[in-house]
């Protein structure tokens, strides 16, 4: 049986801090920018902007890009995990400009949609919304992610102590 495809939600503090949000299609992780990171309140609609493809392995990337360097800046992995859906194929789901799925992932559950909202080669832009299931979860859950004082789902660091920790071992 084929192993479910995965999800992976990074930080990163590059000119703006934003999160990299990544699905695993097609031997590749189809990305996009997400200035305020996924919400888990279904209200809440998240601008994603479009991204490189990115080789599976960088999933599991944690460090510092370096100055001069295209996203110079600490990264982490926030979240990780799998996802399921009902889509025949998530390619074609995401070339026509809607796709939904089902994250199961340690920090990150539940229903979610992206879905294109504007076209163009440098101005294409994506929504990403968490679907309302049957029962959300209680308010308490609902806060927002604080970027800067989120830890990684790897090794529990903040971008702080990443970009310290890089500065120890550098060159
Ligand atoms: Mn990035």
């Amino acid at each position: 049986m084929q192993a479910e495809p995965t999800f992976v939600v990074q930080i990163h503090d590059a000119s703006s801090l934003h999160f990299d949000f990544r699905l695993e299609v097609n031997g590749v992780l189809k990305s996009w920018a997400v200035p305020k990171g996924p919400s888990r309140d279904p209200r809440e609609r998240r601008l994603a902007m479009p991204t490189e493809d990115h080789p599976l392995s960088y999933a599991a990337f944690e460090g510092v890009i370096a100055p001069g360097q295209y996203g110079a800046g600490a990264v982490i992995v926030w979240a990780e995990g799998t996802y399921t859906t009902e889509e025949p194929s998530m390619a074609d789901a995401l070339a026509r400009g809607h796709a939904s799925f089902h994250l199961r992932g340690r920090k990150l559950r539940g229903a979610y949609a992206l879905t294109r909202t504007r076209r163009g080669a440098d101005r294409e832009a994506w929504l990403l919304v968490r679907k309302r299931e049957g029962r959300q979860p209680p308010a308490s859950k609902r806060r927002g992610v604080d970027p800067g004082r989120a830890r990684s789902v790897l090794t529990h660091r903040t971008l702080r102590q990443v970009a310290v920790e890089s500065r120890e071992s550098g060159p």
